[in-house]
């Protein structure tokens, strides 16, 4: 079957979900279906049977982490190689912010596409060498191995990537496919047809299978690093939206005349709710004479702080640090009010790079939450949680939609 997976179907939009019935897609290995039936891992397996195991690819703007993960997620092995400059270009940015999907050219094999699939191949291809090689899994046949990718983009329900600022020459690709087409090719490895997610999705996955969204039916996982990444969970499952590109969270404006952001608008939450909204927060402060000890650690420089440094010095008790990471979750709160109107989650699970800063963070966005989200006392607190899985999360999820089967994105 050339279908990348159950998500290929495109019959059924808002069908979806890692449920029952959808590990059929993988071509006849009984052992494809670990966790189906149920939303949550925990396949029982005995440590002393010979585990099998699925891949994930996370494709960012920067790195591409592979893993390789037992049904119940463990990561078994990893890698990591740097995402190629020509997939990361962003030429087509700039001009007003017209960056609408660009078209692959048919034939050529020229795609910066083509560069990220063969970069995901040889990163499997290690990943194989690390372990299967050694010490072959009971589910590494012919059949093949349940592999997924997750990338930093708009993925549509065909999996093919079509907006995407990180990875913005890369658009247009179906990345999933042209790694399947290739291991195909070469015959070394054998896996199922991969299928690309959205990787804030693969992250909301992982939480919702393992950690801290376990269990969750209506709610809301976030991932603040150097943007927002976002999903939506509704009735306990990821949800993908009618086209793949729901829980954009992170480009909600929330000042139209705010900062230039990546996806070529101005004022998006994730220009002040991020990692870089934390830089650009502190280097206003140190600029106007504060922050001292943040500025100690970026080397003298009140232009060379970065979040990072009043992350440093907010964790030594810096008062100022903390007031500046106070400021960054008033804005946390402020998108989160909003979401939680619109959504009312049970829970809002927060990771990524600053999920580390946690009760510094997230004690003032929940104060924030709760003063701007229409009928705060009435409705109730929401709780703001740190997620439990860390920079694997994305590579983890997108091998549990493999194993599982099926995914809300599409
Ligand atoms: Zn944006």
């Amino acid at each position: 079957m050339s279908a990348p997976g159950p998500a290929g179907e495109t019959g059924s939009k808002t069908n979806g979900v890692a449920g029952t019935g959808t590990g059929e897609a993988h071509a006849g290995t009984g052992e494809a279906h670990a966790g189906t039936g149920e939303a949550h891992a925990g396949t029982g397996e005995s440590d002393a049977t010979p585990r099998r195991i699925a891949y994930g690819v996370d494709v960012g703007g920067t790195k591409i982490l592979g893993v390789v993960v037992s049904p119940d997620g463990d990561v078994i092995a990893e890698r990591r190689v740097p995402t190629p400059r020509q997939a990361a270009a962003t030429a087509a940015r700039g001009q007003g912010g017209g960056a609408g999907p660009r078209e692959v050219r048919a034939g050529s094999g020229t795609h910066p596409g083509d560069a990220v699939a063969d970069a995901i191949v040889g990163l499997l291809e290690a990943l194989h060498d690390d372990v299967v090689a050694r010490a072959p899994a009971p589910n590494a046949g012919l059949a093949g191995v349940p592999a997924g990718i997750g990338v930093a983009g708009l993925v549509d329900t065909e999996g093919v990537l079509r907006f995407s600022p990180n990875l913005a020459a890369a658009s247009g690709a179906n990345i999933g496919q042209l790694v399947t087409e290739r291991l195909a090719t070469s015959g070394r490895l054998a896996t199922t047809p991969l299928r690309s997610h959205n990787d804030a999705n693969c992250t909301a996955l992982a939480e919702l299978l393992l950690g801290a969204a376990r269990g969750m039916r209506y709610g809301l996982v976030v991932t603040l690093g150097t943007g927002i990444g976002g999903a939506l969970v509704i009735g306990g499952r990821v949800h993908g939206g009618a086209r793949g590109f729901a829980g954009e969270i992170g480009h909600m404006v929330v000042d139209p005349t705010g900062p230039l952001c990546p996806c070529g608008h101005r004022g998006c939450w994730e220009r002040f709710a991020s990692g870089s909204g934390l830089t650009r927060l502190a280097r206003e402060a140190a600029v106007a004479g504060m922050l001292h000890e943040s500025v100690r650690l970026a080397g003298g420089d009140p232009e060379h702080v970065t979040g990072e440094h009043v992350t440093a010095a907010a964790a030594q008790g810096d008062a100022d640090a903390l007031r500046v990471i106070g400021d960054l979750g008033w804005w946390v709160g402020l998108g989160l009010a909003n979401l939680v109107a619109i959504l009312d989650p049970e829970r809002i699970v927060v990771g990524g790079g600053l999920g580390h800063a946690g009760e510094m963070l997230l004690e003032p966005a929940r104060r924030a939450l709760a003063e701007l989200v229409e009928g705060g006392a009435a409705r109730g607190q929401v709780p703001v949680v740190e997620a439990a899985l860390g920079e694997h999360a994305g590579a983890v999820g997108a091998a549990l939609a493999a194993f599982t089967g099926s995914f809300d994105d599409g």
